[in-house]
Parts: structure tokens; sequence; C-alpha cells
């Protein structure tokens, strides 16, 4: 086996152990660069990758190479280097000739202070990010340390070799709070630095103003002068043809002047439907970190620093009470959070695990925790599959739009506990036995199938942050 080999199969185990995001970000162009008795030299493209794979990833590339080369391997060096021009594991378009651009080894681990209040976050136009959010009041969890090392990553070297970030993950997980806490990172170190930060429907609005009003050359102006352009929640650019066309070209001339782009989404870009290949593949060229749901620790972490910025300390059993009501997204969270000091700041008195639990009984996971109508369900539906409702609705059978509507179907049964008769009314005046027979089915697949679990939880978190 040579060194390329060795290596290729190092990867292979631990892509099974990674998420695609991580994988492709931390391994991609990494390769042996030298393999001499007991040494085995990688060969990563810059200092951040070098301190990831050290701290993060060594144990398993040990365990991995020991395992292959009959425990020959006794150390390994990381070593920036560029990568031979041989063969390449993944396409790498971005890596390619462009200046290594690193950040301070430093920067990976310490957070810079940042004045909290009254910071003033100059933007050109009038998009603001908020200078609420930043690095030092977000919480870091093995969920987002990802998402979280590649938002410092891109603010200590904008334009450099995360270009560009793509974070994505569900509903109130934190992915605003990291674009804009990039903004504000900026900003900070540098005030004149051009930070635009947009949501993606602010974004279509602009265009067509400026399309209809003629102000073309003010709209291209506003977009493509910055430094920094941060746009939130991209999915909504689904269906919208003009603006995709529109945010091409404005990607395309940010990034070839090395300006920094960010963008989220409630998921990976090629789950976005009807979203242009083109855009898919610029937006998969720099750098993908996904955002999960924290777990138990981070979530009392989460609540502690809300409580810290609200002056309202709570002892840790309340903290624990709370971190176990809620377990789907820190937005949550934090609203219970804020109904808990509403409450007893009302009632006046000290909140203790017997006045707080019967409060977070609202927030357990179970049934409607709010009351979606079907009409509701069937619009968010719609949007999320990008369909018309009436098709939603409509008799084809079609696999795009059966699929979906037996997924609707499942939902009103599952979640909005409504009868079959009524669903089946609900959906185009349909039979009770076509929605027994949607619910079987969907109930069928979630086991196996990975990707409808997640749609279905994304389809949840949309219908509960309406
Ligand atoms: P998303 O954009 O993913 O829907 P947001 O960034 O709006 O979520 O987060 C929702 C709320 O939760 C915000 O108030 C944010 O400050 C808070 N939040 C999310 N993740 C964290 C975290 N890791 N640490 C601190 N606060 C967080
Ligand atoms: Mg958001």
């Amino acid at each position: 086996m040579d060194s390329n080999e060795l290596w290729q199969a190092v990867l292979g185990e631990l892509e099974l152990s990674l998420s695609k995001a991580n994988f492709t970000t931390w391994f991609k162009n990494t390769f042996i660069a030298s393999c001499r008795e007991e040494e085995v030299i990688i060969g990563v493209p810059n200092l951040f990758t070098k301190a990831w794979l050290e701290k993060k990833y060594h144990k398993e590339i040990m365990t991995s190479l020991q395992n292959l080369t009959g425990n020959r391997t006794k150390t390994i060096v990381y070593r920036v280097e560029n990568r031979p021009a041989s063969p390449q594991m993944i396409p790498a378009e971005v890596m390619g000739n462009r200046p290594e651009s690193i950040p301070d080894q430093e920067n990976l681990q310490t957070h810079q202070p940042m004045p909290s209040a009254g910071s003033q976050s100059q933007v050109s136009g009038d998009l603001t990010v908020n200078s609420k959010y930043n690095f030092v009041n977000f919480v870091v969890g093995k969920q987002n340390e990802l998402a979280h090392a590649a938002a410092q990553a891109v603010a200590a070297q904008p334009g450099g070799v995360y270009n560009p970030l793509f974070i994505y993950g569900g509903v109130g997980l934190g992915k605003t709070h990291l674009l804009q806490s990039i903004g504000n990172e900026m900003i900070n170190k540098n005030p004149n630095v051009k930070v635009l930060y947009v949501t993606c429907e602010r974004f279509t609005n602009d265009f067509i103003n400026a399309v209809r009003g003629g102000q073309a050359r003010e709209f291209k102006n506003r977009y493509r002068n910055v430094d920094l352009l941060l746009v939130d929640d991209i999915q909504f650019i689904t269906g919208k043809e003009g603006t995709q066309e529109e945010f091409f070209h404005t990607f395309n001339q940010l990034y070839q002047s090395n300006r920094q782009i960010v963008i989220t989404s409630d998921r990976p870009p090629k789950a976005i439907p009807t979203l242009e290949s083109r855009l898919i593949s610029r937006f998969e060229c720099g750098m993908m970190a996904d955002v999960g749901s924290p777990d138990f620790e981070t979530r009392v972490a989460i609540l502690e620093t809300k409580c810290q910025e609200k002056g309202y300390p709570l002892a840790n059993e309340v903290l624990h009470c709370m971190a176990m009501a809620v377990q789907s997204n820190v937005r949550e969270l934090e609203g219970a959070l804020n109904k808990i000091i509403a409450f007893h700041q009302f009632k006046n008195i000290s909140p203790t695990v017997d006045t707080v639990q019967p409060i977070m009984a609202s927030f357990k996971p179970t049934g409607t925790r709010k009351n979606v109508t079907p009409r509701q369900l069937i619009q968010t539906m719609a949007g999320y599959f990008d369909l018309e409702i009436e098709d939603l609705l409509g008799k084809s059978r079609e696999k795009r739009l059966a699929f979906p509507r037996q997924i609707t179907m499942f939902i009103m049964r599952e979640e909005m506990k409504m009868s079959y008769p009524t669903i089946g009314t609900e959906l185009g005046g349909r039979d009770h036995t076509t929605a027994m027979h949607a619910y079987e089915k969907i109930n069928g697949c979630l086991e196996e199938d990975e990707k409808l679990r997640h749609d279905i939880e994304l389809i949840k978190q949309r219908l509960y942050a309406l």
C-alpha cells in the first residue's frame, strides 16, 4: 500500500464516524506528505486545519493509522503544505491558487472581549447587524463547535480560504447569532469595514423594488461594494429565479474580489428545492458547517449565560429542570426563561423547582404545542416543498406531489391528533382510508429514511415557529 492508498483507507474509516460537513471541512486537501518508519507527516492546507486535527481528530487518525500499519505508526506530525498535484479526494476549486490566509493560532481558542452595549454597528445602508449577538455570549457545545470555529476563522481572516461560509441547521439553533457575531467582530476590529446583513427576504424585496424603480445601479452598488455580506435564511430564495440570478452575480463579484460571504440556511444547499445548480456549487465550494440541537450540558450553559445577561441568577437545580423540559432549540429555551422570570417577578417570589416545574410542563414536547390550524400546516408544507397549495390538495398522483401530501396527512394525525375523516376532508376531500394509508406508509418509512425524519423535524420547527 503506498501512502496515498494508506491515507485513502484512513479517510474511508474516518468518514464513517463523522458528519459530512465535518469530514469535508477538515479532511479536504489533506494527504500523507511522508511516511517514514514510525513517523507519518500529514500535509494540511492551513494552520486552522492543523490545530483542529491536532485537537479534535488526532486520536482517531492515530488509531486508524495504527490499525492499517500493524501498529508501526508511533508519531504523527501535521504540517501546512500544499497538496502535490495528484488525484484529489474531493474537488476543491476554492483551495486552488488563492493565497493562504491563516488565522492566528490563538484566535482559535480565545475569545476577543468585545464591548457589549452601545458598540456602534456601522454598516452601509440601513441594514445593520445587531450588537447584542457576539462571540462572547455564544455558548459553544459539541453541536455547534464546528460552525463556531469556522465563524471565528472567517472573522479573523475574511475572504480567505473559508469563502463562502455556509452555516445550516434547524430553527433557533444559533445561526443568526453566529452570522451577526462575525459582522460585529469585524466591525469591532475595524470600524470602517463595510458589513451588510440581510435576510434573504430583504434581498429579494430590495431586488424587486430596484427593478421596478429602475434603480439597478444603486442596488448593485449597495450589495457589491461590501467587505462582508451576511445573508440569513437563504432557503427562501427557492422558486425566485430572478433573485437567484442576481444573487449569483452579486456572489461572483464579491467572491472574485476576495470579499467574504457568509450564508445561513435551514438545510444544506443540495436540499433546497429548485436552487440552481450553479448556486449549489458556489455554496458548497467554501466551508459548510452544521449546527445541531444542543445537548443537556450546553442547554444548561446557555441558560446560565442568559441569566447572567439578564442579571437574574437561578439555582442549578432550577436550570437543570428547565434544560430537561426544553430540548428542541435555544429560542424556545430563552422563551421559557423569560416566562419563568416574568412569572416570579410578578408574584415577587424566588424560583424553585416546585414553582418552575408546573410552568415548564407546557414546554414538554408532547402534542401540539401551539394551536396550528390545518390550513397553516398545508401552507407550511407547500412552502417547504416549494409546491402550490392547489397541487397539494389536487388529484395528481405524481410522486413529487403525492409524497408531501402523505407527509401532510401524517403530521395531521401524529402532531395535530386529527381524525382520519377530517384529514381526508382537509386534503381536498379525500377518503378516510387514503389518510389511514398515508399515515401508515410514512410511519413505516420513518425508521429507515433519515432524510424523511429530518424533513419532518424541520417542518415541525417551521410550524411551531409561526
Ligand atoms: P437561528 O437563526 O438558528 O434560528 P438564532 O441565532 O436566532 O437561531 O438563535 C435563537 C436565540 O437563541 C437567539 O436569541 C440566540 O442568541 C440564542 N442562541 C442560540 N444558540 C446560542 C448559543 N449557542 N449560545 C447562546 N445563545 C444562543
Ligand atoms: Mg435565524
